[in-house]
């Protein structure tokens, strides 16, 4: 496959509707965008990207009304600060409707969004008509590209489109604040200060953390955000062939393809016939949470061939197994 680079809005906005990856221009780097409706395109994001795992990713609107369908909750105080900040690089984190692929949020209750300023990335969502995902579209490990040629150097023969909106203007990262809890969180500093937010809003909190991919895991905050993070009731135990389980009662099985025999576990899931990992990546919080649903003593998990998105699904297996 190699990437279409065009200009034309209309050809790219097409393209996302129909499940597409299409890079475009914001006002800080590209993205890679997915519609974040469409779990099979999300789990392309993270197949072309070659991350070895799931971060949650900001969803992008064009307007205001375009965000509120995908929130469940709209604040007054995110009233204020969308009329002040946006278009901007300030993300909002507020509590998700289900209509949010769980691959978007990384299983978290909540989505983060933000309308670009760039006039071209909004035209591109406003006819797309759907909410975007995007991350920076680079190869994981790789510089943020802040031109089309970058774009299609790093992820021209792994991605549908490239909508050349020019070079990026560069600034930083938008800032990203929890609108979910009791206090206003600052999860990372970014183009709008947290002296412009108070002035709108009064007083936030700031928990940012060390590092920007490893915040979750080292903030203050990280514990109580990691356990919002989907975490089965059940026991989740993982294994490598179904042949070391042991017996047991009311056992579940989350296996990428269909096992020889199942017979033993009261709850199988299998996640692609094929053994095709994008499938089974879209597929996959959704069918841990039915196995949860099941009410399992333990739901035991195959691992995933370490490669590609299954270094990703391995990830978060472990997280899962290990959140308690
Ligand atoms: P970026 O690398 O600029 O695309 O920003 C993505 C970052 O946004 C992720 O790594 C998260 O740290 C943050 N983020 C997105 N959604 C959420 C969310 N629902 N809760 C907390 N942080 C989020
Ligand atoms: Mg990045």
């Amino acid at each position: 496959m190699s990437a279409l680079l065009t200009q034309d809005v209309s050809a790219a906005a097409q393209a996302l509707r129909a499940g597409k990856l299409v890079a475009f221009a914001t006002e800080t780097v590209y993205g890679l965008g997915a519609s974040a409706l469409d779990e099979t395109a999300v789990a392309g994001i993270f197949e072309a990207k070659g991350r070895p795992k799931f971060d949650p990713l900001i969803v992008h609107v064009a307007d205001v009304a375009m965000a509120r369908p995908y929130v469940a909750e709209w604040p007054d105080t995110a009233a204020l600060l969308a009329e002040r900040f946006w278009p901007g690089p300030l993300t909002l984190v507020l509590p998700k409707q289900p209509v949010i692929s769980d691959l978007v949020t990384s299983g978290l209750p909540t989505v983060g969004i933000r309308i670009p300023d760039h006039r071209v990335a909004r035209d591109l969502i406003r006819q797309a008509g759907v909410p975007v995902a995007a991350p920076s579209a680079n190869r994981f490990g790789c510089i943020s590209p802040t031109t089309a040629a970058h774009v299609a150097e790093q992820l021209g023969d792994r991605i549908d489109v490239i909508l050349d909106g020019g070079p990026c203007r560069v600034g930083v990262e938008s800032t990203i604040l929890l609108l979910a809890g009791e206090t206003p969180t600052v999860l990372r500093l970014g183009g709008v200060t947290v002296e412009e937010i108070e002035e709108a809003i009064g007083p936030v909190a700031v928990s940012t953390g060390h590092g920007t991919d490893e915040r979750s895991e080292t903030s203050p905050l990280a514990p109580g955000m990691l356990k919002k993070h989907y975490a089965p009731r059940s026991r989740l135990q993982l294994c490598d062939d179904i042949a070391a389980v042991p017996d047991g009662p009311r056992q579940g099985l989350l296996t990428l393809m269909p096992p020889p025999d199942a017979s033993r576990f009261d709850a199988v899931e299998v996640l692609s016939e094929t053994g095709d990992l994008r499938e089974a990546a879209a597929g996959f919080f959704a069918a841990l949470r039915r196995l949860d649903a099941r009410n399992l003593s333990t739901i035991w998990a195959v691992r995933f061939p370490e490669e590609g998105l299954g270094r990703a699904l391995n990830d978060r297996l472990e997280r899962a197994a290990a959140e308690d």
